[in-house]
């Protein structure tokens, strides 16, 4: 008989758990509490253009979100030419090459002007340093203080903060720098970081991101369909997985639906959500791994969507300028973390601008970091304030805008704290103590689209390979 999977959580993650699965020859029930698939994968809709208000590109540097896209037909696009600006010390100013913050070419570093002399004087010194040597009870640090011994605190202030709050949205002294720029680490136990910025892949942000015309939310939409027309998936919205049980056989998962409580039973289960919801999940199956997961902390932001009349006195002038957009330092005290051109960074977006009544531009604000809850518990109308006066302390604009719509994204990107590969390497073995059942998702190897996409791919890989071992010679399905 076909092995009957739950898999929890329609995210990225999910979906590609099911279809590694449905193509082992699972039969698949996946379970989304919300009313569509994508999770961090989001469309939405400003001044009548449907965007993304979530994730928007993909790093192209690793092979497996191309690849996916790939096998479902959609088309890819590469961003635009136009460059990144960092605005800190009062000017918008070029970014100069760095791996995630840590400057490559400090002849750049020193003509951005992003530094103050103090800062560029102890940044300069970082050929002259010796290899960076871990003690032996110094397994892990983080990325801030890595920097701020090889650049001083000014570079980690400056360049890493902004650099790593665009992806997780947290503190550059408290991400572990083994989980996110293990590169980084690398270079530094062998000696200058800046010495060996040859051997660093060139980052020019047209070279390393990938995006999908239209939008990258049409990846778990196409994702969707093609697992349900496989006819051995079953998408499920708007349900709930609120427990889960083990059973003689197998699993039992409550699955809560408006206005409506079941039980579905599973020989295998996948758990494709968020940290804390997966800790609540295995509180009985998994506690240590559960309890480990509880501790994972997550960032909350909020995503701003503006569309502007580009034929409204100034506003070309202050955003059509050549830049895709800006990071904002937290030192400098403002409220946006970033803004992105859209319409300069994809030609799609600029191309869904033109309307019969003149050219729209489209361009996101990010708002909120980890420890900043506080800025985002205001109403939307204050995040549009508050982003519309940071820009425009910015570029110089001063229109009003045509649309605005205001996305947050409550706990939305989990906090890699220093120790976190040992953290995952507890949850992972204490998942695996529980045959047929897996994990997977931007908890735990990555949050960007590529390495959820290979956590859930290995979650599926791990079932196969369990169910296999456990074979009595009987012959499997599939
Ligand atoms: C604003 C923002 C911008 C980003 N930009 C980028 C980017 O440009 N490029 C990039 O690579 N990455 C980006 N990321 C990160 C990336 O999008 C995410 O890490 C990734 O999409 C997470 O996928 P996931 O499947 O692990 O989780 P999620 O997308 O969070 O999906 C989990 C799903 O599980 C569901 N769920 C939760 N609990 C339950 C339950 N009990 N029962 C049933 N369903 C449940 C949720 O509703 C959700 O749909 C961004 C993230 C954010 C927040």
């Amino acid at each position: 008989m076909d092995q009957r999977v739950v898999v929890v959580g329609g995210g990225i993650a999910g979906l590609v758990a099911a279809r590694e699965l449905a193509a082992a020859g699972r039969t698949v029930l996946l379970l989304e509490g919300s009313p569509t698939v994508g999770g961090k994968l989001r469309r939405g809709e400003v001044a009548g253009i449907t965007l993304d208000v979530g994730a928007e590109a993909i790093v192209n540097r690793r092979p497996e979100g191309v690849a996916l896209a790939r096998e479902l037909g959609i088309g890819l696009v590469r961003p635009s030419a136009a460059t990144s600006r960092i605005w800190t010390r009062g000017a918008l100013r070029p970014l100069p090459r760095t791996l995630m913050g840590a400057p490559l070419d400090l002849a750049q570093l020193a003509d951005s002007g992003v530094l103050g002399d103090e800062g560029l004087r102890a940044a300069r010194r970082e050929p002259e340093l010796a290899a960076t040597t871990l003690t032996e009870a110094e397994t892990d640090l983080s990325v801030g203080d890595l920097v701020d011994r090889r650049y001083g605190p000014e570079v980690t202030d400056r360049l890493v903060e902004p650099l790593l709050g665009g992806v997780y949205a947290g503190r550059a002294r408290e991400i572990s720098v083994r989980a996110a720029i293990p590169s980084l680490l690398d270079l530094a136990e062998r000696g200058s970081i800046t010495a060996q910025a040859g051997g660093v892949p060139p980052s020019a942000a047209g070279s390393i991101f990938t995006g999908i015309p239209g939008g990258m939310w049409r990846l778990p939409v196409e994702l969707g369909r093609a697992l349900v027309a496989t006819g051995r998936v079953e998408i499920r919205t708007g349900a709930m997985a609120t427990g889960l049980r083990r059973t003689a056989d197998g699993f039992e998962v409550t699955v809560r639906t408006a206005g409506d409580e079941r039980l579905e039973t599973a020989d295998e289960v996948v758990l494709a959500t968020p940290a804390a919801p997966t800790a609540r999940l295995l509180a009985t199956v998994a506690p240590a791994a559960s309890g480990e997961l509880a501790r994972v902390e997550y960032a909350s932001t909020a995503v701003v969507t503006f569309a502007f009349h580009a034929d409204d006195p100034g506003v070309r002038a202050a955003l059509d300028v050549g830049a895709s957009g800006f990071l904002v330092p937290p030192v400098d005290g403002r409220r946006i973390k970033a803004a992105t051109f859209s319409f300069a960074k994809w030609d799609w977006v600029r191309a869904g601008g033109a309307t019969p009544e003149g050219d729209l531009l489209v361009l996101r604000t990010s708002v909120g970091r980890i420890g900043e809850e506080e800025t985002l518990q205001v109403p939307d109308e204050e995040l549009v304030a508050a982003s519309l006066a940071d820009l425009a302390e910015a570029t110089g604009l001063s229109a009003e805008p045509v649309d605005a719509r205001v996305q947050r994204w409550g706990g939305g990107l989990p906090q890699y704290a220093v120790g976190h590969l040992d953290r995952v390497a507890r949850i992972r073995a204490g998942v695996a103590a529980v045959p047929g059942l897996a994990v997977c998702g931007a908890a735990y190897d990555g949050v960007g689209i590529p390495a959820v996409i290979a956590s859930a791919q290995r979650a599926a890989a791990e079932l196969v390979a369990g169910s296999c071992a456990g074979d009595t010679g009987d012959s499997p399905e599939g």
